[in-house]
């Protein structure tokens, strides 16, 4: 049974002072634990499992070229930096805010930067490639927040760094896999050619070359009457590669692959296409989220 957008998002979330912020009810990380489960249950073999906090180094953002691309997207962590009697004046004067100084810290805008680094540090890659299965809590400074755009959400990503060829083919095979998870869920669904939101007027043109190349594809499933990117499979060719020299075991620059899950936007999607009570959903949407 169809829930309407304007009832799941208060019954479900509430607001907490700031738009796109929100605090989670008992009943939405219920069915966000179990789904994180069903994901990990598509784990390949052999995947290394890590859960990164909600910041990450800047200058690893940085180096990254984050800044090229979505520097409209990025929140970075400023701090309070002196003696005491600096502090107390910047905070009494009211002015605290212009005192601020940006820390090595920025929020993590999604959850396989930090991968590409790790990586970096030891050495050629095996020859089967590397595969992890990476989450975080991210932060984007979204210009609008209609329901399924929050500030603050959760990444999942399965990533492969590799040789081309198994980069594309970690890509492809995970097309299939996200369409059978998410039909195991009776949930509607488009898989379309996509483009990431890069900054400016340079950024059209890396969109559309994103597109020509096809390096990135969502799947956009309906919630309320929104066709919404809830999933995104994305080949990097060799940007991270490059960017922190990662070779392949035969020395050549590593390619990479991700397929990211946006948590908060499945779960609205369970709900607003089968009702607000999860125990009253289709009885094998239950069974393939343990929700006895
Ligand atoms: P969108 O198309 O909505 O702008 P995106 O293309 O920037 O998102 P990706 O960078 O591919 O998204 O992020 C992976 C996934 O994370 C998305 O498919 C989506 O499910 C989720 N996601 C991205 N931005 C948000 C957000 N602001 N709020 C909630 N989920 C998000
Ligand atoms: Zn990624
Ligand atoms: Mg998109």
């Amino acid at each position: 049974m169809k829930a309407a957008i304007e009832t799941i998002m208060p019954a479900l979330l509430r607001t907490v002072g700031a738009a796109g912020v929100y605090a989670r009810t008992p009943v939405f990380e219920e069915v966000n634990d179990r789904l994180s489960l069903l994901i990990s249950r598509y784990r390949e073999p052999a995947t290394e499992v890590l859960h990164f906090p909600p910041v990450m180094s800047r200058q690893l953002l940085e180096t990254s070229g984050y800044l090229d691309s979505f520097p409209h997207l990025l929140g970075c962590v400023s701090c309070l930096e002196g003696d005491e009697m600096k502090i107390r004046s910047a905070v009494e004067s009211g002015g605290w805010l212009t005192t601020l100084k940006a820390s090595e810290l920025v929020l993590a805008p999604a959850a396989c930067y930090p991968v590409y680094a790790l990586q970096a540090e030891v050495g050629r890659l095996p020859d089967e490639g590397r595969l992890f299965d990476v989450s975080a809590f991210c932060f984007r400074h979204e210009a609008t927040s209609e329901a399924g755009r929050l500030q603050s959400f959760r990444m999942r990503e399965f990533v492969c760094v590799g040789t081309p060829t198994q980069a594309l083919e970690f890509r492809s095979r995970w097309i299939p896999r996200a369409r059978q998870l998410v039909e195991r869920l009776e949930l509607p669904y488009e898989v379309v050619a996509a483009s990431d939101p890069f900054f400016g007027r340079g950024g059209q043109l890396a969109a559309s070359r994103q597109i020509e190349q096809s390096l990135k594809f969502e799947m956009v499933i309906p919630i309320g009457s929104a066709p919404t990117a809830c999933m995104s499979f994305n080949y990097h060719l060799d940007h991270f590669g490059s960017t922190w020299s990662l070779r392949t075991a035969d020395g050549a620059i590593a390619h990479s692959s991700c397929v990211a899950f946006g948590m908060e936007r499945l779960v609205l999607a369970l709900f607003a296409n089968h009702g607000l009570d999860p125990w009253q959903w289709p009885a094998a949407v239950r069974e393939a989220l343990h929700l006895a």
